[in-house]
C-alpha cells in the first residue's frame, strides 16, 4: 500500500501528563511522527479522542513527519526543572520505516541524551537497534528502558492484526541484543486481545518467550474498544470470526473496557506466569539519586 510522507513543523513536540504513568513511568510522551504504517487493526490512537486526522484511513497512508522535533524539544527541555522521564513512542512507533529516512527519533534521543533527560521507548520495530550507542549513553547517564508490545506469538494472528509490523520474533531477538549490551528492555503484553489472545497457552508462550530472551518485564493490559477503533475492529470479527461477535458484546456490554472481573483474571494469569518465569510484572523503577536501575526480582515490589 502507497504510503504518502508530509513534511510539517510542530509548535510543541513534549505533551506533559497530569501525573507520573504508572505503568510507563513518564512524566512526559513525544511523538516524532503522526500516523503509523504498521497498521495494528487494534490500535487504539484510530478513535477519535486520538486520530490526528479526519479520516480513520489516513492514518496509515499518510505519515506527518515533525521534522523540527528535535529544535523544538531542546527549547522546550531547557525550560524543565525535572528531569522527568520522556515516553518516546505513545501515539505512533517512533521506528516505522520512515524514520529510516528521515531519522527524527535518533535526532529526538541525540537531544535527550544531551540534556540528561532518561526516557522509556515503546516500539514493535527493530530498527531501534540501529540507535544502540545513543541508549547505552543514556542508561549509562540516567535511564533507558525500551519495551516491544507483542500480543500473541502465533503467526496467523499476527499476520491479520498486524500485518505491517515486524514480527515479534524480531522484536523477542531485538530484546536479547539489547539486553547483551546492558539496555534494559522487556515487553508490553498490550492489549491482551479477548479470545484471541488471552487463552493459557497464548499467555504463557508470550511471557516464556520474552523471559527466555532477556526481558526484565512483561506488563499486561486489556483493550479497550472506542469510536472508529471498535467499527474496525468488529469489522475484522465479523470477518474472520463472526462466532466472537456475541461474546464480545456481553463482555463490553455498553463500555470501552471489558468486565472488570476478567481484566483482573486475565492480569492475575500474566502475574503468575511472571513469577513461574522469574520476570517482572512492572517496568523497573528509575532511582535517579543512585542512578542506578532495579534489576533484581523483587516480588515484594509488584
Ligand atoms: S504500532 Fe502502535 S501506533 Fe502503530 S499502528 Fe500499531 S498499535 Fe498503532
Amino acid at each position: 500500500m502507497p504510503v504518502k510522507y508530509e513534511l510539517i513543523h510542530c509548535k510543541s513536540i513534549l505533551n506533559r501528563l497530569k501525573r507520573p504513568d504508572d505503568w510507563f513511568l513518564c512524566s512526559y510522551t513525544l511523538n516524532p511522527y503522526r500516523g503509523c504504517q504498521h497498521a495494528c487493526q487494534y490500535c487504539y490512537v484510530q478513535s477519535e479522542k486520538y486520530l490526528p486526522f479526519s479520516n480513520i484511513e489516513e492514518f496509515s497512508k499518510t505519515i506527518q513527519v515533525k521534522v523540527n522535533a528535535p529544535q523544538v524539544l531542546k527549547k522546550e527541555l531547557s525550560k524543565l526543572r525535572d528531569k522527568a522521564i520522556v515516553a518516546v513512542g505513545s501515539a505512533t512507533d517512533p521506528y516505522q520505516p520512515v524514520e529510516q529516512e528521515y531519522r527524527i527519533t535518533r535526532k529526538v534521543l541525540d537531544v535527550l541524551n544531551d540534556r540528561n533527560f532518561p526516557c522509556h521507548i515503546l516500539t514493535k520495530s527493530d530498527l531501534v537497534l540501529r540507535d544502540v550507542d545513543i541508549l547505552s549513553e543514556i542508561s549509562k547517564k540516567s535511564w533507558c528502558v525500551v519495551s516491544f508490545t507483542i500480543t500473541t506469538l502465533d503467526a496467523n494472528l499476527v499476520k491479520m492484526l498486524e500485518p505491517r509490523a515486524p514480527s515479534p520474533e524480531r522484536r523477542l531477538q531485538a530484546i536479547k541484543k539489547l539486553s547483551d549490551v546492558g539496555i534494559v528492555a522487556g515487553v508490553t503484553f498490550m492489549p491482551i486481545i479477548p479470545y484471541l489472545c488471552d487463552t493459557n497457552e497464548n499467555l504463557e508462550k508470550v511471557v516464556k518467550g520474552s523471559a527466555a530472551s532477556g526481558a526484565k518485564y512483561v506488563i499486561a493490559g486489556g483493550m479497550t474498544l472506542r469510536d472508529n477503533q471498535k467499527i474496525r475492529f468488529v469489522n475484522l470479527l465479523k470477518t474472520n470470526f463472526p462466532k466472537l461477535i456475541k461474546k464480545y458484546e456481553k463482555l463490553y456490554g455498553d463500555k470501552i473496557s471489558p468486565d472488570r472481573a476478567y481484566e483482573t483474571k486475565i492480569e492475575q494469569k500474566v502475574a503468575d506466569f511472571c513469577k513461574k518465569y522469574r520476570v517482572r510484572d512492572r517496568v523497573p523503577k528509575y532511582i535517579p539519586s543512585s542512578r542506578k536501575i532495579q534489576t533484581k526480582i523483587d516480588y515484594q515490589y509488584q
